[in-house]
């Protein structure tokens, strides 16, 4: 079974003025597509056809590069779609902040080092915050399409928030100003999903 492009949750308007219509729809319907079609074709025909994203990523080292790029590639996305949303914003509460006040030292210092993650990553790549195998909340950053739940990754852990700093994510808003797309950002996050995710990877 192939893995499929899921579709948008909400119209490519939804997040603006902060993503705008236009990077949404390239993003989601040429990006994203191409990382599923090159993930299919790359996986065609051999064992890792029949296994879960998770199982793919979990043991790319032994798979090869273009699965290695287009796998990360296809479950980025995934979960980049998930976590925004038109009503996004404000911040989380309950256990996920007091996570946030434990493991990463309070909200306005989660903000600063996600900000940083995203800002410092040279080139193209994402910004993390995770649940480690520890269960506790870190901040990382992984280049190109890579993630935490690769076994190359340096830093491991379940993704519960992403940020794509590739430039085709901003390039046409933003052009150079990545850290003006990351400040926006913080108005379209979902953080219902993102708690969702915190409590799945918590048990
Ligand atoms: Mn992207």
């Amino acid at each position: 079974m192939a893995f499929q492009l899921p579709a948008l949750p909400y119209a490519f308007t939804a997040l603006e003025p902060h993503i705008d219509a236009r990077t949404m729809e390239i993003h989601h319907d040429k990006h994203h597509a191409a990382y599923t079609n090159n993930l299919n074709n790359a996986i065609a025909g051999t064992e890792w056809e029949s296994k879960t994203i998770e199982e793919i990523l979990a043991n790319v080292s032994k798979i090869s590069m273009p699965v290695r790029n287009n796998g990360g590639g296809f479950y980025n996305h995934n979960l980049f779609w998930e976590i925004m949303g038109p009503n996004g914003g404000g911040a989380p509460t309950g256990d996920l902040m007091a996570a946030i006040e434990t493991h990463l030292g309070g909200w306005e210092k989660f903000k600063e080092s996600f900000s940083n993650a995203a800002t410092t990553r040279f080139g193209s790549g994402w910004a993390w915050l995770i649940v480690t195998p520890d269960k506790k909340l870190a901040v990382t950053s992984t280049p190109n399409q890579d993630n935490t739940l690769m076994d190359i990754a340096d830093v491991k852990g379940t993704p519960i928030l992403g940020l794509d700093v590739w430039e085709h994510a901003y390039y046409l808003n933003y052009q150079n100003r990545r850290p003006d797309y990351i400040s926006a950002f913080f108005n379209v996050i979902n953080w219902d999903v993102v708690t969702a995710k915190f409590n799945s990877a918590m048990k």
